[in-house]
């Protein structure tokens, strides 16, 4: 079952770039495996994926733990008191959404003499229940991230809203790519764009997406 979600995800991800005349190989699959157990994880491991994400650290420690070996990506909101703990074992945190977050990745990733490879998380739809900088915040939240040489920041995320229709997300996407182009600067490339779940990750590629976040498609629905 998981080989073939996997492969019927694979040929939709190489099929949506080839179409807005990209390269398959420029998007990279994010296994999101939140209720998701340790068998799933290594069938998923045994096929050649390397890239996991998580939203909750409680929840992953015990996969942390199990596969080290793979790059683990935290995509949920993250709490202050839980930087020092997330920058050990995440590759890439997706969502960097608020100065006073900054700040501590900043001083932890000191401590730790590491970098802290973030995404900075836009909530281009105006969601209330959504995280993530306003549009008309991003430019100076872009700029002040330069006092922090240990953060890089390496791109930006969104969520769009759930849709039936993964059309109607097409331009929360499109958006995004626009502001990468923005403000993508010497230093700061933006070179990443995380966009598309399950439901519009071909949107999300035929708009220029190279992380795609999929688990239900992936794993089967969540049961929690
Ligand atoms: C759960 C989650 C996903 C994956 O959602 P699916 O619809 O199951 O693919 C992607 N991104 C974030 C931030 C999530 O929390």
């Amino acid at each position: 079952m998981l080989e073939k979600n996997l492969r019927h995800i694979q040929e939709e991800i190489a099929a949506a770039a080839r179409r807005a005349g990209r390269f398959p190989a420029e998007v990279r699959l994010v296994a999101v495996t939140k209720t998701v157990g340790p068998d799933k994880i290594r069938q998923a491991a045994a096929l050649g994926l390397r890239d996991f994400g998580e939203n909750r650290l409680q929840e992953a420690r015990p996969k942390l733990q199990l596969f080290p070996e793979l790059r683990w990506h935290f995509i949920g909101h993250l709490q202050t008191n839980k930087v020092k703990e997330v920058l050990n074992s995440f590759t890439l945190i997706h969502s960097l959404d608020r100065y006073s977050l900054a700040q501590e990745l900043q001083r932890r990733a000191e401590q730790l003499d590491r970098e802290a490879r973030c995404l900075v998380q836009v909530n281009i739809s105006g969601e209330k229940s959504k995280f993530g900088l306003s549009e008309a915040e991003l430019p100076d939240f872009l700029e002040a991230m330069r006092e922090f040489p240990r953060i890089k920041i390496e791109g930006l995320m969104t969520m769009a809203p759930y849709c039936d229709d993964p059309e109607e997300a097409r331009p929360v996407f499109r958006r995004l790519r626009e502001l990468q182009r923005e403000w993508a600067r010497p230093g700061m490339e933006l070179k990443e764009l995380s966009m598309g779940m399950s439901n519009d990750y071909i949107v999300a590629v035929e708009e220029g997406a190279t992380l795609v976040r999929i688990g239900t498609a992936l794993f089967g629905e969540r049961s929690g």
